[in-house]
Protein backbone atom coordinates (compact mmCIF):
# COMPACT_ATOMS: atom_id res chain seq x y z
CA UNK A 1 0.00 0.00 0.00
CA UNK A 2 2.96 2.19 1.42
CA UNK A 3 4.54 1.59 -2.15
CA UNK A 4 1.19 2.70 -4.30
CA UNK A 5 1.17 5.81 -2.65
CA UNK A 6 4.73 6.55 -2.93
CA UNK A 7 4.39 5.65 -6.67
CA UNK A 8 1.18 7.76 -6.81
CA UNK A 9 3.02 10.99 -5.55
CA UNK A 10 6.04 10.24 -7.50
CA UNK A 11 3.96 9.96 -10.77
CA UNK A 12 2.19 13.57 -9.95
CA UNK A 13 5.67 14.93 -9.09
CA UNK A 14 6.77 13.68 -12.90
CA UNK A 15 3.99 15.31 -14.24
CA UNK A 16 4.44 18.58 -12.47
CA UNK A 17 8.46 18.61 -13.33
CA UNK A 18 7.58 17.43 -17.05
CA UNK A 19 4.48 20.06 -16.80
CA UNK A 20 6.71 23.02 -15.83
CA UNK A 21 9.91 21.95 -18.63
CA UNK A 22 7.43 22.19 -20.87
CA UNK A 23 5.98 25.65 -19.84
CA UNK A 24 9.49 26.96 -19.44
CA UNK A 25 11.09 25.50 -22.60
CA UNK A 26 7.91 27.00 -24.44
CA UNK A 27 8.31 30.35 -22.90
CA UNK A 28 12.47 30.30 -23.56
CA UNK A 29 11.72 29.50 -27.28
CA UNK A 30 9.01 32.48 -27.53
CA UNK A 31 11.14 34.73 -26.27
CA UNK A 32 14.32 33.57 -28.73
CA UNK A 33 11.97 34.02 -31.56
CA UNK A 34 10.46 37.90 -30.52
CA UNK A 35 14.38 38.35 -29.61
CA UNK A 36 15.55 37.02 -33.16
CA UNK A 37 12.57 38.67 -34.53
CA UNK A 38 13.74 42.04 -33.21
CA UNK A 39 17.31 41.43 -33.98
CA UNK A 40 15.88 40.62 -38.01
CA UNK A 41 14.04 43.89 -37.98
CA UNK A 42 16.83 45.82 -35.95
CA UNK A 43 20.12 44.14 -38.86
CA UNK A 44 17.18 45.72 -41.81
CA UNK A 45 17.21 49.23 -39.71
CA UNK A 46 21.14 49.73 -39.85
CA UNK A 47 21.72 48.11 -42.80
CA UNK A 48 19.34 50.46 -44.66
CA UNK A 49 20.34 53.21 -43.04
CA UNK A 50 24.17 52.36 -44.06
CA UNK A 51 22.96 52.16 -47.66
CA UNK A 52 20.97 55.32 -47.78
CA UNK A 53 24.12 57.20 -46.14
CA UNK A 54 26.40 56.00 -48.64
CA UNK A 55 25.06 58.16 -51.51
CA UNK A 56 26.29 61.46 -49.71
CA UNK A 57 30.24 60.31 -49.52
CA UNK A 58 32.05 61.42 -52.77
CA UNK A 59 34.85 58.39 -53.22
CA UNK A 60 37.41 60.62 -54.88
CA UNK A 61 37.35 62.45 -51.38
CA UNK A 62 38.02 58.89 -49.71
CA UNK A 63 40.47 58.18 -52.57
CA UNK A 64 42.24 61.29 -51.48
CA UNK A 65 42.63 60.07 -47.45
CA UNK A 66 45.22 57.74 -47.55
CA UNK A 67 47.66 59.06 -44.94
CA UNK A 68 48.42 60.43 -41.20
CA UNK A 69 49.12 64.13 -42.55
CA UNK A 70 45.88 63.93 -44.98
CA UNK A 71 43.98 64.80 -42.18
CA UNK A 72 44.77 68.54 -43.08
CA UNK A 73 43.06 67.90 -46.80
CA UNK A 74 39.69 69.78 -47.34
CA UNK A 75 38.34 66.39 -48.18
CA UNK A 76 39.18 65.16 -44.81
CA UNK A 77 36.50 67.74 -43.30
CA UNK A 78 33.97 66.91 -45.69
CA UNK A 79 34.17 63.49 -44.97
CA UNK A 80 34.00 63.76 -41.20
CA UNK A 81 31.33 66.03 -41.44
CA UNK A 82 29.39 63.69 -43.51
CA UNK A 83 30.02 61.40 -40.87
CA UNK A 84 29.13 63.37 -37.75
CA UNK A 85 25.65 64.41 -39.89
CA UNK A 86 25.05 60.73 -39.99
CA UNK A 87 25.88 60.02 -36.27
CA UNK A 88 23.19 62.79 -35.71
CA UNK A 89 20.83 61.78 -37.52
CA UNK A 90 19.71 58.88 -35.34
CA UNK A 91 20.26 59.16 -31.22
CA UNK A 92 20.98 55.20 -31.33
CA UNK A 93 23.86 55.78 -33.63
CA UNK A 94 26.84 55.59 -31.75
CA UNK A 95 29.36 56.17 -34.53
CA UNK A 96 30.15 56.59 -38.08
CA UNK A 97 33.31 55.45 -39.88
CA UNK A 98 35.13 54.38 -42.92
CA UNK A 99 37.43 51.89 -43.50
CA UNK A 100 39.19 49.98 -46.20
CA UNK A 101 41.20 47.30 -46.93
CA UNK A 102 45.05 48.07 -47.07
CA UNK A 103 46.06 48.62 -50.63
CA UNK A 104 49.76 46.63 -49.68
CA UNK A 105 47.72 44.25 -48.14
CA UNK A 106 44.61 43.48 -48.65
CA UNK A 107 44.03 41.34 -46.19
CA UNK A 108 44.40 44.21 -43.48
CA UNK A 109 42.31 46.95 -42.62
CA UNK A 110 42.98 50.90 -41.95
CA UNK A 111 40.47 53.47 -41.20
CA UNK A 112 40.06 56.25 -43.69
CA UNK A 113 38.14 58.79 -41.18
CA UNK A 114 35.28 58.57 -38.45
CA UNK A 115 32.89 61.15 -37.12
CA UNK A 116 34.64 63.13 -34.33
CA UNK A 117 38.42 63.06 -36.21
CA UNK A 118 38.24 66.96 -37.48
CA UNK A 119 41.61 66.93 -35.56
CA UNK A 120 42.45 63.80 -34.64
CA UNK A 121 44.76 64.64 -32.03
CA UNK A 122 42.31 66.82 -30.27
CA UNK A 123 42.41 64.43 -26.93
CA UNK A 124 46.03 63.96 -26.60
CA UNK A 125 47.52 67.56 -27.48
CA UNK A 126 48.01 70.03 -24.69
CA UNK A 127 44.98 72.29 -25.39
CA UNK A 128 41.74 71.13 -23.45
CA UNK A 129 39.58 73.14 -25.53
CA UNK A 130 39.94 70.75 -28.32
CA UNK A 131 39.02 67.70 -26.69
CA UNK A 132 36.10 66.07 -27.71
CA UNK A 133 33.69 63.44 -25.89
CA UNK A 134 33.06 61.49 -29.03
CA UNK A 135 31.06 58.75 -27.15
CA UNK A 136 28.91 61.15 -25.48
CA UNK A 137 29.06 59.95 -22.13
CA UNK A 138 30.14 63.30 -20.47
CA UNK A 139 33.73 61.91 -19.58
CA UNK A 140 37.13 62.56 -22.31
CA UNK A 141 38.67 58.56 -22.49
CA UNK A 142 41.36 59.66 -24.83
CA UNK A 143 42.65 55.52 -24.71
CA UNK A 144 39.09 54.48 -24.79
CA UNK A 145 35.79 55.35 -26.24
CA UNK A 146 37.21 58.47 -27.04
CA UNK A 147 40.47 57.40 -28.87
CA UNK A 148 40.44 59.07 -32.21
CA UNK A 149 41.27 57.77 -35.55
CA UNK A 150 43.44 59.77 -38.71
CA UNK A 151 43.44 58.24 -42.27
CA UNK A 152 45.62 55.30 -42.75
CA UNK A 153 45.23 53.86 -39.70
CA UNK A 154 45.48 50.12 -38.60
CA UNK A 155 42.21 48.44 -38.02
CA UNK A 156 43.38 46.13 -35.88
CA UNK A 157 41.31 42.63 -35.24
CA UNK A 158 38.32 43.80 -37.39
CA UNK A 159 35.22 41.62 -37.11
CA UNK A 160 34.46 39.36 -39.63
CA UNK A 161 31.19 41.76 -41.23
CA UNK A 162 34.01 43.91 -42.25
CA UNK A 163 35.25 41.66 -45.04
CA UNK A 164 31.78 40.13 -45.58
CA UNK A 165 30.88 44.23 -46.27
CA UNK A 166 33.60 43.75 -49.45
CA UNK A 167 31.68 40.67 -50.63
CA UNK A 168 28.09 40.80 -50.53
CA UNK A 169 27.13 44.44 -50.32
CA UNK A 170 25.56 46.30 -47.30
CA UNK A 171 25.17 43.85 -44.55
CA UNK A 172 25.52 43.70 -40.18
CA UNK A 173 27.86 42.18 -37.98
CA UNK A 174 26.95 38.71 -37.16
CA UNK A 175 26.01 39.14 -33.48
CA UNK A 176 24.95 41.85 -30.94
CA UNK A 177 28.27 42.67 -29.17
CA UNK A 178 28.99 44.53 -26.06
CA UNK A 179 31.25 46.88 -25.81
CA UNK A 180 31.96 50.05 -23.61
CA UNK A 181 29.06 51.62 -24.86
CA UNK A 182 26.33 48.58 -23.95
CA UNK A 183 25.12 45.83 -26.39
CA UNK A 184 26.38 47.30 -29.89
CA UNK A 185 25.32 46.00 -33.63
CA UNK A 186 27.36 47.63 -36.49
CA UNK A 187 25.52 47.86 -40.01
CA UNK A 188 27.95 47.88 -43.34
CA UNK A 189 27.80 49.25 -46.35
CA UNK A 190 30.42 49.84 -49.51
CA UNK A 191 31.22 52.77 -50.93
CA UNK A 192 31.88 52.00 -54.76
CA UNK A 193 33.93 54.33 -57.04
CA UNK A 194 33.37 53.08 -60.94
CA UNK A 195 31.20 49.25 -59.58
CA UNK A 196 34.44 49.07 -57.38
CA UNK A 197 34.28 48.98 -53.64
CA UNK A 198 36.48 51.03 -52.64
CA UNK A 199 35.82 51.36 -48.61
CA UNK A 200 33.26 50.83 -46.34
CA UNK A 201 30.43 52.91 -44.25
CA UNK A 202 30.39 51.51 -40.48
CA UNK A 203 27.62 52.65 -38.33
CA UNK A 204 27.53 51.39 -34.83
CA UNK A 205 24.17 51.18 -33.17
CA UNK A 206 23.46 51.27 -29.65
CA UNK A 207 21.30 47.99 -29.15
CA UNK A 208 20.51 48.30 -25.33
CA UNK A 209 17.12 50.27 -26.34
CA UNK A 210 15.74 47.67 -28.31
CA UNK A 211 16.18 45.14 -25.65
CA UNK A 212 14.33 47.45 -23.53
CA UNK A 213 11.56 47.51 -26.04
CA UNK A 214 11.85 43.80 -26.06
CA UNK A 215 11.73 43.37 -22.33
CA UNK A 216 8.41 45.78 -22.14
CA UNK A 217 6.92 43.46 -24.85
CA UNK A 218 7.91 40.30 -22.96
CA UNK A 219 8.24 40.92 -19.57
CA UNK A 220 4.42 41.26 -19.07
CA UNK A 221 3.60 38.06 -20.96
CA UNK A 222 6.70 36.11 -19.01
CA UNK A 223 4.79 37.84 -15.97
CA UNK A 224 1.71 35.93 -16.91
CA UNK A 225 3.50 32.60 -17.81
CA UNK A 226 4.50 32.84 -14.31
CA UNK A 227 1.43 33.44 -12.75
CA UNK A 228 -0.02 30.17 -14.52
CA UNK A 229 2.64 27.82 -13.25
CA UNK A 230 2.30 28.93 -9.89
CA UNK A 231 -1.86 28.67 -10.62
CA UNK A 232 -0.98 25.30 -12.21
CA UNK A 233 1.34 24.21 -8.93
CA UNK A 234 -1.12 25.45 -6.88
CA UNK A 235 -3.60 23.35 -8.41
CA UNK A 236 -1.54 20.18 -8.85
CA UNK A 237 -0.64 20.57 -4.79
CA UNK A 238 -4.79 20.70 -4.10
CA UNK A 239 -5.28 17.83 -6.45
CA UNK A 240 -2.28 15.47 -5.37
CA UNK A 241 -3.39 16.49 -1.56
CA UNK A 242 -7.11 15.20 -2.36
CA UNK A 243 -5.73 11.98 -3.94
CA UNK A 244 -3.56 11.48 -1.63
CA UNK A 245 -6.66 11.79 1.25
CA UNK A 246 -8.24 9.68 -1.28
CA UNK A 247 -5.77 6.99 -1.48
CA UNK A 248 -5.43 7.09 2.04
CA UNK A 249 -8.81 6.26 2.59
CA UNK A 250 -8.62 3.24 -0.08
CA UNK A 251 -6.47 1.90 1.96
CA UNK A 252 -7.86 1.92 5.29
CA UNK A 253 -11.45 0.88 3.51
CA UNK A 254 -9.43 -1.66 1.78
CA UNK A 255 -7.30 -3.07 5.37
CA UNK A 256 -10.59 -3.14 6.35
CA UNK A 257 -11.95 -5.31 4.23
CA UNK A 258 -9.06 -7.57 3.98
CA UNK A 259 -9.46 -7.93 7.89
CA UNK A 260 -13.16 -8.65 7.49
CA UNK A 261 -12.79 -11.13 4.46
CA UNK A 262 -10.02 -13.35 6.58
CA UNK A 263 -12.23 -13.26 9.71
CA UNK A 264 -15.04 -14.07 7.57
CA UNK A 265 -12.53 -16.91 6.13
CA UNK A 266 -11.92 -18.06 9.87
CA UNK A 267 -15.18 -17.98 10.99
CA UNK A 268 -15.78 -19.99 7.66
CA UNK A 269 -13.35 -22.12 8.07
CA UNK A 270 -14.37 -22.90 12.00
CA UNK A 271 -18.19 -23.04 10.72
CA UNK A 272 -17.15 -25.99 8.03
CA UNK A 273 -15.89 -27.69 11.09
CA UNK A 274 -18.65 -27.54 13.24
CA UNK A 275 -20.82 -28.03 10.67
CA UNK A 276 -18.95 -31.35 9.64
CA UNK A 277 -18.44 -32.23 13.23
CA UNK A 278 -22.76 -31.88 13.19
CA UNK A 279 -22.89 -33.72 10.58
CA UNK A 280 -20.68 -36.88 12.14
CA UNK A 281 -22.68 -36.40 15.49
CA UNK A 282 -26.26 -36.78 13.59
CA UNK A 283 -24.55 -39.27 11.80
CA UNK A 284 -24.04 -41.09 14.40
CA UNK A 285 -27.44 -40.39 16.74
CA UNK A 286 -29.08 -41.50 13.25
CA UNK A 287 -27.15 -45.01 13.48
CA UNK A 288 -27.73 -45.24 16.92
CA UNK A 289 -31.58 -44.43 16.51
CA UNK A 290 -31.34 -47.42 13.59
CA UNK A 291 -29.79 -50.03 15.80
CA UNK A 292 -31.89 -48.95 18.99
CA UNK A 293 -34.91 -49.44 16.70
CA UNK A 294 -34.14 -52.60 15.70
CA UNK A 295 -32.69 -54.42 19.07
CA UNK A 296 -36.79 -53.19 19.91
CA UNK A 297 -38.20 -54.23 17.08
CA UNK A 298 -37.49 -58.25 17.89
CA UNK A 299 -38.78 -58.21 21.73
CA UNK A 300 -41.64 -56.22 20.87
CA UNK A 301 -42.95 -58.36 17.77
CA UNK A 302 -42.24 -61.28 20.34
CA UNK A 303 -44.45 -59.75 22.43
CA UNK A 304 -47.23 -58.72 19.98
CA UNK A 305 -46.97 -62.16 18.95
CA UNK A 306 -47.27 -64.12 22.03
CA UNK A 307 -49.97 -61.82 23.18
CA UNK A 308 -52.08 -62.44 19.51
CA UNK A 309 -51.51 -66.14 20.52
CA UNK A 310 -52.58 -65.90 24.16
CA UNK A 311 -55.94 -63.89 22.97
CA UNK A 312 -56.36 -66.62 20.39
CA UNK A 313 -56.17 -68.93 23.33
CA UNK A 314 -53.70 -71.01 22.13
CA UNK A 315 -52.50 -71.60 25.49
CA UNK A 316 -55.77 -72.09 27.29
CA UNK A 317 -58.75 -70.24 27.74
CA UNK A 318 -58.99 -66.79 29.38
CA UNK A 319 -60.55 -65.23 32.00
CA UNK A 320 -62.69 -61.97 31.15
CA UNK A 321 -60.21 -59.83 32.79
CA UNK A 322 -57.13 -61.84 31.81
CA UNK A 323 -58.32 -61.35 28.13
CA UNK A 324 -58.75 -57.78 28.62
CA UNK A 325 -55.56 -56.88 29.78
CA UNK A 326 -53.73 -58.95 27.19
CA UNK A 327 -55.80 -57.58 24.45
CA UNK A 328 -54.34 -53.97 26.10
CA UNK A 329 -50.80 -55.28 25.74
CA UNK A 330 -51.78 -56.62 22.18
CA UNK A 331 -52.98 -52.99 21.16
CA UNK A 332 -50.12 -51.00 22.75
CA UNK A 333 -47.43 -53.26 21.21
CA UNK A 334 -48.95 -52.62 17.65
CA UNK A 335 -48.23 -49.14 18.53
CA UNK A 336 -45.21 -49.72 19.49
CA UNK A 337 -44.70 -51.57 16.36
CA UNK A 338 -45.83 -48.73 14.17
CA UNK A 339 -43.42 -46.32 16.20
CA UNK A 340 -40.40 -48.21 15.65
CA UNK A 341 -41.08 -49.23 12.41
CA UNK A 342 -41.22 -44.88 11.60
CA UNK A 343 -38.09 -44.56 13.37
CA UNK A 344 -36.54 -47.60 11.34
CA UNK A 345 -37.70 -45.52 7.94
CA UNK A 346 -36.53 -42.03 9.21
CA UNK A 347 -33.31 -44.04 9.61
CA UNK A 348 -32.91 -45.56 6.17
CA UNK A 349 -34.13 -42.08 4.79
CA UNK A 350 -31.53 -40.28 5.92
CA UNK A 351 -28.49 -42.86 5.63
CA UNK A 352 -29.57 -43.33 1.91
CA UNK A 353 -30.37 -46.97 2.68
CA UNK A 354 -34.23 -46.83 1.86
CA UNK A 355 -34.52 -49.73 -0.96
CA UNK A 356 -37.35 -49.54 -3.40
CA UNK A 357 -38.69 -52.92 -5.44
CA UNK A 358 -40.74 -51.82 -8.14
CA UNK A 359 -43.02 -53.80 -9.51
CA UNK A 360 -46.34 -53.29 -11.55
CA UNK A 361 -48.97 -53.49 -8.36
CA UNK A 362 -52.78 -53.16 -8.98
CA UNK A 363 -53.27 -50.24 -6.33
CA UNK A 364 -57.25 -51.18 -6.31
CA UNK A 365 -56.98 -54.67 -5.09
CA UNK A 366 -53.86 -53.25 -2.53
CA UNK A 367 -55.79 -50.52 -1.06
CA UNK A 368 -58.96 -52.64 -0.68
CA UNK A 369 -57.32 -55.02 0.69
CA UNK A 370 -56.04 -52.84 4.08
CA UNK A 371 -59.14 -51.38 4.10
CA UNK A 372 -60.72 -54.77 4.50
CA UNK A 373 -57.93 -55.95 7.51
CA UNK A 374 -58.40 -52.71 9.68
CA UNK A 375 -62.30 -52.62 9.71
CA UNK A 376 -62.41 -54.50 12.67
CA UNK A 377 -60.07 -52.70 14.56
CA UNK A 378 -62.21 -49.18 12.80
CA UNK A 379 -65.13 -50.58 14.29
CA UNK A 380 -63.70 -51.31 17.52
CA UNK A 381 -62.88 -47.75 17.57
CA UNK A 382 -66.67 -46.92 16.40
CA UNK A 383 -65.94 -46.10 13.76
CA UNK A 384 -67.03 -46.54 9.95
CA UNK A 385 -64.98 -47.10 6.91
CA UNK A 386 -66.14 -47.48 3.43
CA UNK A 387 -63.99 -47.86 0.22
CA UNK A 388 -65.02 -47.22 -3.40
CA UNK A 389 -63.43 -47.31 -6.21
CA UNK A 390 -63.69 -45.86 -10.12
CA UNK A 391 -64.21 -48.63 -12.41
CA UNK A 392 -60.99 -48.56 -14.03
CA UNK A 393 -57.76 -50.77 -13.61
CA UNK A 394 -55.34 -48.78 -11.25
CA UNK A 395 -52.16 -50.77 -12.19
CA UNK A 396 -49.14 -48.34 -10.91
CA UNK A 397 -45.25 -49.65 -10.93
CA UNK A 398 -44.42 -49.37 -7.20
CA UNK A 399 -42.92 -51.10 -4.10
CA UNK A 400 -46.37 -52.61 -3.11
CA UNK A 401 -45.05 -52.95 0.61
CA UNK A 402 -43.83 -49.34 0.96
CA UNK A 403 -47.29 -47.91 -0.81
CA UNK A 404 -49.32 -50.28 1.83
CA UNK A 405 -47.35 -48.60 4.79
CA UNK A 406 -48.30 -44.90 3.28
CA UNK A 407 -51.93 -46.16 2.96
CA UNK A 408 -52.18 -47.76 6.36
CA UNK A 409 -50.46 -44.25 7.86
CA UNK A 410 -53.18 -42.56 6.43
CA UNK A 411 -56.18 -44.89 7.34
CA UNK A 412 -54.50 -44.98 11.14
CA UNK A 413 -54.46 -41.11 11.66
CA UNK A 414 -58.01 -41.24 9.65
CA UNK A 415 -58.79 -43.59 12.67
CA UNK A 416 -56.46 -41.46 15.38
CA UNK A 417 -57.78 -38.24 14.64
CA UNK A 418 -61.39 -38.90 14.54
CA UNK A 419 -63.25 -39.34 17.28
CA UNK A 420 -66.88 -40.27 16.11
CA UNK A 421 -68.45 -40.83 11.96
CA UNK A 422 -66.83 -42.54 9.05
CA UNK A 423 -63.84 -42.91 6.90
CA UNK A 424 -64.14 -43.15 3.43
CA UNK A 425 -61.11 -43.79 1.16
CA UNK A 426 -61.76 -43.46 -2.64
CA UNK A 427 -59.91 -44.33 -5.70
CA UNK A 428 -60.49 -41.98 -8.67
CA UNK A 429 -58.68 -41.59 -11.95
CA UNK A 430 -57.66 -37.60 -12.72
CA UNK A 431 -55.94 -36.43 -15.84
CA UNK A 432 -54.67 -39.83 -16.59
CA UNK A 433 -53.44 -40.21 -12.78
CA UNK A 434 -54.65 -42.61 -9.86
CA UNK A 435 -55.64 -40.56 -7.40
CA UNK A 436 -55.97 -41.89 -3.20
CA UNK A 437 -58.61 -40.06 -1.55
CA UNK A 438 -58.94 -41.00 2.52
CA UNK A 439 -61.54 -38.88 3.98
CA UNK A 440 -62.70 -38.36 7.88
CA UNK A 441 -64.96 -36.62 10.17
CA UNK A 442 -61.86 -35.87 12.25
CA UNK A 443 -60.73 -32.84 14.29
CA UNK A 444 -59.61 -31.52 10.74
CA UNK A 445 -56.54 -29.23 10.40
CA UNK A 446 -55.82 -25.52 10.99
CA UNK A 447 -54.85 -23.39 7.79
CA UNK A 448 -51.46 -22.65 9.65
CA UNK A 449 -50.43 -25.94 10.63
CA UNK A 450 -51.08 -27.32 7.00
CA UNK A 451 -47.24 -25.99 5.70
CA UNK A 452 -45.71 -28.21 8.21
CA UNK A 453 -48.02 -30.95 8.04
CA UNK A 454 -45.48 -33.16 6.33
CA UNK A 455 -41.89 -32.22 8.01
CA UNK A 456 -40.44 -34.23 10.57
CA UNK A 457 -41.57 -34.52 13.75
CA UNK A 458 -44.19 -31.96 12.94
CA UNK A 459 -47.63 -32.40 14.80
CA UNK A 460 -50.62 -29.90 15.23
CA UNK A 461 -50.25 -28.19 18.68
CA UNK A 462 -53.09 -29.95 19.80
CA UNK A 463 -52.77 -33.37 18.33
CA UNK A 464 -50.85 -34.12 21.88
CA UNK A 465 -54.19 -33.35 23.67
CA UNK A 466 -56.21 -36.24 21.97
CA UNK A 467 -54.53 -38.11 23.85
CA UNK A 468 -52.92 -40.25 20.76
CA UNK A 469 -49.74 -41.59 20.40
CA UNK A 470 -47.57 -40.45 17.76
CA UNK A 471 -44.03 -39.08 16.78
CA UNK A 472 -45.10 -36.72 13.78
CA UNK A 473 -42.89 -38.74 11.37
CA UNK A 474 -45.66 -40.81 9.63
CA UNK A 475 -46.86 -38.24 7.27
CA UNK A 476 -42.82 -37.49 6.87
CA UNK A 477 -41.92 -40.60 5.71
CA UNK A 478 -44.76 -40.92 3.74
CA UNK A 479 -44.14 -38.23 1.75
CA UNK A 480 -41.01 -39.36 1.06
CA UNK A 481 -41.99 -42.93 -0.04
CA UNK A 482 -44.38 -41.11 -2.67
CA UNK A 483 -42.14 -38.77 -4.02
CA UNK A 484 -39.63 -41.64 -4.21
CA UNK A 485 -42.34 -42.94 -6.99
CA UNK A 486 -42.45 -39.69 -8.41
CA UNK A 487 -45.82 -38.80 -6.99
CA UNK A 488 -47.29 -36.72 -4.76
CA UNK A 489 -49.60 -36.14 -1.61
CA UNK A 490 -51.31 -33.38 0.14
CA UNK A 491 -53.53 -32.86 2.70
CA UNK A 492 -56.78 -30.23 2.33
CA UNK A 493 -59.38 -29.47 5.18
CA UNK A 494 -61.76 -27.22 5.67
CA UNK A 495 -60.44 -26.47 9.19
CA UNK A 496 -60.25 -27.45 12.66
CA UNK A 497 -63.74 -29.76 13.47
CA UNK A 498 -64.06 -30.28 9.25
CA UNK A 499 -62.62 -33.20 8.76
CA UNK A 500 -59.43 -33.96 6.39
CA UNK A 501 -59.04 -35.35 3.09
CA UNK A 502 -55.15 -36.83 2.38
CA UNK A 503 -54.98 -37.26 -1.28
CA UNK A 504 -51.60 -39.53 -2.48
CA UNK A 505 -51.34 -38.82 -6.55
CA UNK A 506 -49.32 -41.75 -8.36
CA UNK A 507 -48.65 -41.77 -12.07
P1 LIG B 1 -48.37 -38.62 14.24
O1 LIG B 1 -49.70 -39.01 13.78
O2 LIG B 1 -47.52 -39.70 14.70
O3 LIG B 1 -48.37 -37.40 15.13
P2 LIG B 1 -48.03 -37.98 11.49
O4 LIG B 1 -46.84 -37.54 10.74
O5 LIG B 1 -48.72 -39.15 11.01
O6 LIG B 1 -47.57 -38.10 12.98
O7 LIG B 1 -48.99 -36.76 11.52
C1 LIG B 1 -48.51 -35.49 11.79
C2 LIG B 1 -49.61 -34.61 12.35
O8 LIG B 1 -50.59 -34.33 11.35
C3 LIG B 1 -50.38 -35.20 13.43
O9 LIG B 1 -49.75 -35.05 14.69
C4 LIG B 1 -51.68 -34.45 13.37
O10 LIG B 1 -51.57 -33.24 14.06
C5 LIG B 1 -51.85 -34.19 11.91
N1 LIG B 1 -52.73 -35.18 11.24
C6 LIG B 1 -52.38 -36.26 10.58
N2 LIG B 1 -53.46 -36.90 10.07
C7 LIG B 1 -54.53 -36.20 10.45
C8 LIG B 1 -55.94 -36.35 10.25
N3 LIG B 1 -56.46 -37.37 9.56
N4 LIG B 1 -56.74 -35.41 10.80
C9 LIG B 1 -56.25 -34.38 11.49
N5 LIG B 1 -54.94 -34.16 11.72
C10 LIG B 1 -54.08 -35.09 11.19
Amino acid sequence: MYFRKRTTNLFAWLVIVIGMAVVVAISVLLYQHTVNLLTANLRQRIESMAKIAVPSFDPRDIEELRIESDWQKPEWGRVVNQLLAIEKSDEDILFSYVFRKKLIDPLQMEFVADSHSIYPYANNDYDPSNDVDANRDGKIEPDGPDYLQWPGQDYEDPPEGTFRAYDVGPTTSKDLYEDSFGRVITGYAPILRNGETIAVLALDMKADNFFAITGQTLYPFLSFILFLIIIILLLFFVIIKMWGRQLKKEVIQREKIENLASELQVSNDKFWVANEKLKELDKQKTEFVSIASHQLRSPLTSVKGYASMLLEGSFGPLSEKAAEAVGRIFQSSQKLVVVIEDFLNITRIELGTMKYEMAEIDFKALTEAIVRDVKPTVERNKLKISFEAAPEEFKVKADSGKISQVVSNLIDNAMKYTHAGSIKVRLEKLGGKNRLLVTDTGIGIAPETMPKLFEKFSRAHDAGKTNIIGTGLGLYVAKQIVEAHGGKIWAESEGQGKGSTFIVELG
